[in-house]
């Protein structure tokens, strides 16, 4: 039987509409409009469609969106002093500085900058430590994500076998601290992990967070295991159009897999929604209110 696509698009459409919700109340009840700040530095051209999108979805959520473009040429003085001023500000709950940033800036430095607080996309030192250390933490909204659409299969996931390909502190190491703390029992594997097919057979779960298309094949999956598609990796076709592509063989893979996301409409779609869920959060908890979702 072939597997069950997994609707990132429904299944983030949902959470928006809770987000939403969420907010009207906040307001409603407490006079509270979360914020979120987005920083782009230069003009890389993906980054941009993912502000725009970032920005559009944030109004759309009835949050409060406060957009900075800076130029190419910005120094690491000029971009800190601007995470200072947002920190400070009391409209702002959420602050999203757009990586890559260009090389005159350490991209460190900056995440290091932001108040933990506001530190939506979970990368500050503190909120991963916090989430390694078991305590309540802003955590990265790619595995979020992923831990969300993987729930949809497995409302549970205590005791789950779950194999986490790439240990990146965007998404491999995190996700893989989010599944701990769901009890799932977690591998981790990377560049250097032996037979990763075999690895990946064991597996209940099997998450590919790794950029390199289409890698994971038919073989490595058990019949009926449930597979989460990270990748993002763009193909040129023989008739010169490019298409996007995940990190999973997805035709051959489905035919064996109970469950798979789709590479686009899969992941992807979570990612801007745990990023509103995150500011909605951090707006609670700015307010010492509990989280609304
Ligand atoms: P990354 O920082 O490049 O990390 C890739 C990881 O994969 C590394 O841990 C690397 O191992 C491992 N790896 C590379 N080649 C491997 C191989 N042959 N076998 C096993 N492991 C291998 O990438 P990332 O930021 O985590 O992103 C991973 C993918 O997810 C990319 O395609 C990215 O575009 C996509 N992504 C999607 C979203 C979304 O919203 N859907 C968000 C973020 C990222 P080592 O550590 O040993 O080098």
């Amino acid at each position: 039987m072939p597997a069950r696509i997994i609707d990132g698009k429904a299944v983030a459409a949902d959470l928006r509409g809770k987000v939403t919700d969420a907010v009207q109340r906040l307001a409603r009840d407490h006079g509270l409009v979360p914020g979120l700040a987005v920083v782009l530095v230069g003009s890389n051209p993906a980054s941009e469609v993912y502000v725009a999108n970032k920005t559009k979805t944030t109004l759309g959520s009835g949050m409060r969106s406060f957009d900075h473009r800076l130029p190419e040429t910005t120094s690491a003085a000029e971009l800190l002093a601007l995470v200072q001023r947002l920190n400070a500000d009391p409209a702002v709950h959420g602050i999203l500085v757009q990586l890559p940033l260009p090389a005159q800036i350490d991209a460190q430095e900056v995440i290091a900058s932001i108040d933990p607080a506001k530190d939506v996309d979970g990368l500050h030192p503190i909120n991963s430590g916090r989430l390694a250390a078991g305590l309540p933490a802003l955590a990265p909204c790619t595995p979020l994500g992923c831990v969300i659409l993987a729930k949809t299969v497995h409302p549970s996931l205590k005791g789950v076998d779950a194999v986490v390909i790439g240990r990146s502190a965007l998404v491999g190491k995190p996700l893989a601290q989010l599944l701990l703390a769901e009890d799932a029992t977690v591998t981790i594997a990377h560049s250097k992990s032996r037979d990763l097919p075999a690895l990946c057979r064991r597996a209940d779960l099997v998450f590919a967070a790794v950029g390199r298309a289409e890698m994971v094949g038919k073989s490595w999956i058990k019949p009926g295991a449930t597979v989460i598609d990270v990748g993002i990796n763009r193909l040129s076709g023989p008739d010169g159009k490019s298409r996007i592509v995940g990190d999973v063989a997805f035709a051959e893979v489905s035919e064996v897999a109970g469950a798979i996301t789709p590479v686009p409409g899969g992941v992807g779609p979570m990612t801007i929604a745990c990023l509103l869920a995150n500011t909605l959060r951090a707006a609670c908890m700015s307010a010492g209110l509990p989280p609304e979702i």
